[in-house]
């Protein structure tokens, strides 16, 4: 089912994602995280696509195939653009067809200099364009509440995801935050824009410092006093930082959940563990 089928019939909705991990020992174990995961029900499972055509991007589609085929949830392939030309997306467009795979989150990918650039693409609105030309697909994009790190302000970044959604995209994920504010004030700034597609909020729960750091220092999400004193104060006790993470996480779904947001995107780290525990704490909301 197309993912923006699924907001026509219920909201909100409850969506996770993972990544293909690199190891291929690892890659043998999804199968228990994806088993895991689809016993919480959620509405569909994102699969993250390696930067720069790394290796992993094989891995992006088979693991979308078997989330629909073997375990019959729907799969959104996230799909980058900028270290690809035109015929290699559509060789990828052409595999998601074959195996009757429908959504994509169509996504520039970051600027590295590890991987070059091709011509073809320079935003991801090009490419939700050309994914449109080619052929059926629902097609989902990327925003950011705390406007993406790139962009010169807010209102510019705004105006961007405006061409984004004109071209074609009608479901949109945040990129994670932890202050529900800033999502709230985005929101209220994208719908006067024009932008009227479904908005899942992104949710990253705190359960390890380095992880934290690093994701922090990429996407320059800002971090509230509260949830820096928790990290400060857990910092070296993995056990406690991971439960206080987890309900810091539950706490801001709940109070998104009172303001009416219409989707929610845990990205689980591929640990079912954390996506259960937030599910249990949640549920009753859903
Ligand atoms: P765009 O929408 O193209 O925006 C990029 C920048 O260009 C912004 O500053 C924007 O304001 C500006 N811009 C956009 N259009 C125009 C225009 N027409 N004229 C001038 N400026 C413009 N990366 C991966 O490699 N793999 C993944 O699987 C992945 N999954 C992600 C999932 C989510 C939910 C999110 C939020 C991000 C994900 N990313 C992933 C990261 C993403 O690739 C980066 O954030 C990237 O830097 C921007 O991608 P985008 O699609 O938002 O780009």
């Amino acid at each position: 089912m197309k993912i923006d089928s699924i907001f026509k019939k219920k909201k909100p909705i409850l969506s996770f994602e993972i990544f293909p991990p690199k190891k291929e020992i690892a890659l043998l174990n999804i199968d228990e995280t994806l088993k895991s995961l689809s016993e919480l029900n959620p509405d569909f499972i994102s699969v993250t696509f390696g930067a720069g055509g790394t290796t992993t991007n094989n891995s992006t589609v088979e693991i979308a195939k078997k989330i629909k085929h073997e375990y019959n949830i729907e799969p959104l392939v996230h799909l980058t653009c900028i270290n690809y030309s035109k015929a290699e997306i559509c060789d990828i467009l052409e595999q998601l067809n074959d195996a009757e795979i429908k959504n994509i989150l169509a996504l520039r990918g970051d600027i590295n200099p590890e991987f070059p650039r091709k011509n073809d693409f320079t935003y991801a609105s090009d490419l939700v364009s050309f994914i449109k030309q080619y052929g059926d697909f629902c097609i989902s994009g990327a925003c950011y509440p705390e406007s993406h790190i790139e962009a010169k302000n807010v209102s510019e970044d705004i105006l961007n995801l405006k061409k984004k959604t004109d071209n074609g995209v009608s479901h949109l994920i945040s990129q994670l935050f932890f202050d529900n504010n800033l999502f709230y004030s985005f929101n209220n700034k994208v719908r006067v824009a024009g932008v009227n597609v479904p908005i899942e909020a992104g949710i990253m729960p705190v359960i390890n410092k380095t992880q934290i750091d690093k994701m922090i220092s990429l996407c320059g999400a800002s971090l509230p006093t509260d949830l820096r004193k928790m990290i400060q104060k857990h910092e070296n006790n993995c056990d406690a930082l991971f439960d206080a993470g987890i309900e810091y996480a539950i706490d801001q779904i709940k109070d998104l959940l009172e303001h009416d947001v219409e989707g929610i995107h845990i990205f689980t780290m591929n640990n079912p563990i954390v996506a259960r525990k937030i599910c249990e704490g949640i549920r009753p909301l859903l």
